[in-house]
């Protein structure tokens, strides 16, 4: 038998009263007691991490008012002072530690303050909405290292706390509002998964509790063939297989995090995608097995990369060559996104963000390194790809105005150019035209995909 399933609600379905009653409403009408993971209201982890990192001279009031508007929309002015001083307390013990400047520790205490705070506000909407609902501390379920800001999950500590805190809860049909992206040492030091993270809180529950289905709740009805936010008609996928939910998580598509697809992957936990907004709708099934194709699913984009372009010495030993490369993106834990390579240079993409100056002067010791910024990935995402006539032809026809600085595809479920950031929304626009709006012009039906509403 199968475990409780598990209902994530994203930031973005909580950021009001009206929207944290659409969530009350989806968990009071489930067939059986979900367990519910939630985000921290939108904005707020951005502004956690501003006044963690000092980039915001803010004494913490903005955070106040934010969150005290939406516990006093959705259970008055008790709950408003509630999460008033739940704020203000962390925000308190956060300065004394050091502020800014303080340890990683510190400020993974700070930023699971949004997950706190929305749990606290969304257990209160769900019991007013008579759910038989408690609150269970994503603390004492998630166990990882510390690493603080991307602690690794322990998969078997996190079962076992599963199932013992949260196996009779959904036995007497009761709803566990968990926080997502939150998580603990074995020690007890908060910690956190790294952003978007509360989508991986979701699979890892998912798997531990062996449930029938993870649902991540956003604001979209599903996995769309391309951003909303960029292309003007976008169709929502029914089916994608698990390798191109991956792929368009890893390559820019946020509605589902990559490691929290990786992990579904890996315990063949099927996924939904879904709108808070439209519930009636079936969204998007991530499946472990998806055959067939060629087929394309989706255009994504990943802006702020840096291209590392690393040349050999011409002394060098070349079979060394690569070794000493990866060996040292290994050892400053630096994820590599596209690579190509030749014979005596190769380059790849990082995250703008990754300490590059650090990994650039390592890389200086095996070979002479080039470093550019402001780019972006654009990523043809589908299945047997290269097996689909004509595919190729269309793509580089599109791409052929566009200063492209590399080209990277490795299996046939994907297709990668990196391009200057301000060339990269024009081209996905093109290419969701050319490859996705042209082709279901032509036949909607064949390929799975329907109008985004
Ligand atoms: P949540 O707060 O629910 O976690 P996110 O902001 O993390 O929501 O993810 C949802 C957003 O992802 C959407 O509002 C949309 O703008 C963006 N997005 C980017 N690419 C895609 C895509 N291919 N399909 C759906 N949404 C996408
Ligand atoms: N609140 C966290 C973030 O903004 C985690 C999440 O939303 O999934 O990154
Ligand atoms: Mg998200």
């Amino acid at each position: 038998m199968s475990g409780p399933a598990v209902f994530k609600f994203g930031g973005t379905s909580l950021g009001d009263g009206e929207r944290t009653g659409r969530v009350a409403r989806i968990v009071a009408g489930a067939g059986s007691p979900p367990v519910v993971v939630v985000s921290a209201p939108a904005g707020m982890t951005e502004a956690l991490v501003a006044l963690a990192t000092g980039r915001s001279q803010d004494d913490g009031a903005s955070l106040v008012d934010a969150a005290r508007r939406i516990a006093a929309e959705v259970g008055g002015e008790d709950l408003a002072d509630l999460i008033e001083r739940m704020v203000a307390e962390r925000v308190v013990a956060f300065r004394s530690s050091g502020g800014a400047g303080s340890s990683p520790a510190a400020r993974d205490a700070l930023l699971s303050l949004g997950e706190d705070v929305s749990t606290a506000i969304v257990h209160h909407a769900l019991v007013d909405a008579g759910v038989d609902a408690a609150r269970v501390d994503a603390r004492n379920l998630i166990r990882t290292d510390d690493r603080f800001g991307a602690g690794e999950p322990d998969p078997a500590a996190i079962r076992r706390a599963a199932e013992e805190r949260l196996l009779p809860m959904a036995a007497e049909g009761r709803v566990a509002v968990v926080q997502g992206f939150v998580g603990a040492t074995s020690d007890g030091r908060t910690t956190t998964l790294g952003r978007g993270g509360s989508d991986l809180t979701a699979t890892l529950l998912g798997a531990a509790l062996e449930s029938s289905a993870v649902h991540i709740w956003t604001d979209v009805d599903g996995i769309l063939t391309g951003d909303p936010r960029w292309v003007a008609r976008p169709l929502s996928l029914d089916v994608v297989g698990f390798e191109e939910a991956v792929e368009l998580a890893w390559f820019g598509a946020k509605v589902l995090h990559a490691g929290a697809a990786k992990h579904a992957v890996a315990h063949r936990l099927p996924v939904r995608i879904r709108s808070t907004f439209a519930p009636e709708r079936p969204g998007t099934l991530v499946l472990a097995e998806r055959w067939g194709g060629p087929d394309i699913a989706a255009v994504a984009c990943k802006r702020s990369v840096a291209l590392i372009q690393v040349r050999s010495r011409p002394t060098a030993i070349e079979y060394g060559f690569l070794a000493g490369v990866f060996g040292t993106l290994a050892e400053h834990r630096t994820p590599v996104d596209l690579v190509a390579t030749s014979h005596t240079s190769t380059a790849f993409t990082i995250d703008e963000g990754a300490e590059i100056g650090a990994l650039a002067e390592a890389l200086d010791h095996v070979a002479e390194v080039d470093v550019r910024r402001g780019l972006s990935t654009v990523t043809v995402v589908g299945r047997g790809l290269l097996r689909e006539p004509g595919f190729a032809a269309r793509v580089f026809q599109t791409v052929a105005f566009t200063p492209v600085h590399l080209i990277s595809q490795a299996t046939d479920s994907s297709l990668s150019f990196l391009v200057d950031d301000e060339e990269a929304e024009a081209l996905v626009r093109r290419l969701h035209l050319v490859l996705i709006e042209g082709r279901a012009g032509r036949d909607a039906s064949a390929h799975g995909a329907r109008g985004a509403g």
